[in-house]
């Protein structure tokens, strides 16, 4: 694959590679230059439902929901092999697509494999239960049973890895799907199609339609024939979803955005703390939905931890992804490049100070790119939008804090709850704010760690449900009891 050419690339549905119905396409950019990579269909409604039909038909009349879970295993097993066949041409489209350090790529893809071969594991571990019944000659059995034709929709900050948290789990309970990856970053998501097709899975089980979300994706979370709607992204879109999956009463589960507390003690490990804050919100140009964009640090070491921050980050190196000296890549699009600046510009008028970044670099080199300086706010406050609101963005906002029980208070005052984490070596300390902090996942001394065996999802408005670990199967089922009556008698009470 030349990084020049210009792929031509089709959706999948019903087992065939197919044009949008319309005829229409679209163009995919590279961020770090705004050429043009790829020509895609522009699906819209009507592409979308013609892939809910396939997997309603799948599900309703095909194989693959009754298959023995050890043949599914198997075949979910084989696209986790693919993907560790293909990892490189995965990972060079993922940086096209996305514009991030091949390396980042790279261990997406590794992920992604791995998320594959845990899900296979899982996929026939659960044979259901019996328990006690009130009718001692009765019998009482709960199964789970696949949850039905499942909507997947995903982000452009992790669009492989984001697209396979859905995949891998709902064909190892025996749903069919429709994925619908961001219009802006289809590419790896169209290849792991091509994976599932190769590996076995029966037409009409995955199908991949491409389009805008305000339609093709909106067409999924109405759709009366989708039983779950399974989306990451953003909490307005994901408000919408709510409301438009209302209709029939889906199954939801919903990854959506953050502002993520990294909070350092005075206690802490300086340099460890120091270098991990840089990676917590720098890495992908802090376009991660648990970035620790918002930064607290306590009094007792606060003014030189943000000196030597700020050392650190006039020292990042800005380029293309796929330069090996590069250490942050560009943003996504020039929408979000504008939103990005939107934000530095609320924050100055706020009253937070700048100290680094800023604006958009001036080497010769980046200027056909989104690229953004790495950026550094410090006299934050809580009420300011920089530090409530999500940037998505190479944007630190740092605020000062006295004690324990005041930065517990501050961090827990969001609407969001993805995650958190702190530094510290008092134990004492460690048992209390990790309770404390009302957050889907905290970190202690670590920042940013995720693994598939782990549940990921969040408090308050940054979703619902859960995805990885067991629980990111069992979302994808249906519990059902069936009693059985080995005795039963007549009542003789109506007419008797
Ligand atoms: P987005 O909400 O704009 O889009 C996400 C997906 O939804 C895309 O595929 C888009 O086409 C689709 N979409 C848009 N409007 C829709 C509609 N009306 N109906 C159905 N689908 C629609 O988000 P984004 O800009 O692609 O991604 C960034 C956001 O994702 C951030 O807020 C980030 O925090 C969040 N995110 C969350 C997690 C998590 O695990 N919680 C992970 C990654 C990203």
């Amino acid at each position: 694959m030349s990084e020049k050419s210009v792929m031509e690339r089709r959706m999948y549905l019903d087992g065939k590679w197919v044009e949008a119905a319309s005829g229409e396409t679209t163009e995919v950019r590279n961020p770090f230059d705004g050429s043009v990579i790829a020509r895609v269909p522009h699906g819209d409604r009507e592409d979308a439902r013609a892939a809910v039909a396939a997997a309603r038909r799948a599900f309703d009349h095909g194989d693959w929901p009754g298959l023995p879970a050890v043949q599914r295993a198997a075949v979910v097993r084989r696209i986790g092999d693919l993907v560790e066949r293909d990892r490189e041409e995965l990972a060079r489209l993922e940086t096209l697509d996305t514009g991030k350090t091949l390396e980042e790529s790279r261990w997406d893809m590794d992920d992604v494999a791995g998320i594959f071969r845990y899900f296979a594991g899982l996929a026939d571990k659960d044979g259901g239960e019996v328990i006690e019944s009130p009718n001692p000659d009765s019998t009482s059995l709960v199964v789970r049973e696949p949850v039905g034709v499942c909507g997947q929709i995903s982000p452009w900050n992790y669009p492989l890895l984001q697209a396979s948290w859905k995949l891998a789990p709902a064909l190892a309970a025996g749903c069919t799907l429709v994925m619908k990856p961001s219009e802006i970053t289809p590419l790896t998501t169209i290849k792991i199609t091509e994976l599932c097709e190769e590996a076995g899975v029966p037409a009409g089980v995955v199908n991949t339609v491409l389009g805008p979300g305000s339609r093709a994706g909106a067409e999924l979370s109405e759709s009366p024939d989708v039983d779950l709607i399974s989306f990451t992204g953003g909490i307005d879109t994901g408000k919408r979803i709510i409301r438009a999956a209302s209709g029939n009463v889906k199954k939801m589960a919903l990854e959506l955005g953050g502002k993520n507390p990294n909070i350092v003690f005075d206690d802490a490990d300086f340099d460890l703390a120091l270098d991990h804050a840089l990676n917590a919100v720098f890495f992908h140009a802090g376009q991660i939905c648990s970035a620790g964009a918002r930064l607290l640090v306590q009094d007792g070491i606060h003014d030189r931890f943000v000196d030597a921050l700020e050392a650190r980050i006039r020292k990042i190196r800005l380029g293309s992804g796929f330069d090996p000296k590069t250490q942050m890549g560009p943003v996504i699009s020039p929408e979000h490049l504008a939103k990005v600046e939107e934000y530095v510009a609320i924050a100055a008028a706020e009253g937070a100070r700048l100290r680094c970044g800023g604006a958009r670099p001036d080497d010769p080199a980046l200027q056909e790119g989104w690229f953004y300086l790495p950026t550094l706010f410090d006299n934050c406050e809580n009420d300011m939008r920089i530090v409530q609101e999500e940037v998505f963005g190479p944007v630190i906002s740092v605020e000062r804090f006295h004690s324990e029980e005041e930065v517990v208070e501050r961090a827990n005052a969001t609407v969001y709850g993805l995650s958190a984490g702190f530094w510290t070596r008092d134990p004492d300390r460690i048992r209390r704010v990790s309770r404390a902090l009302r957050f889907g996942t905290v970190w202690v001394n670590d920042f940013n760690v995720y693994f598939v065996q782990a549940p990921w999802g969040g408090y308050k408005q940054s979703g619902l449900g859960r995805e990885l670990g067991r629980i990111g199967l069992e979302e994808y089922t249906e519990v059902k009891h069936v009693y059985q009556n080995h005795a039963n008698k007549p009542l003789n009470w109506f007419g008797a």
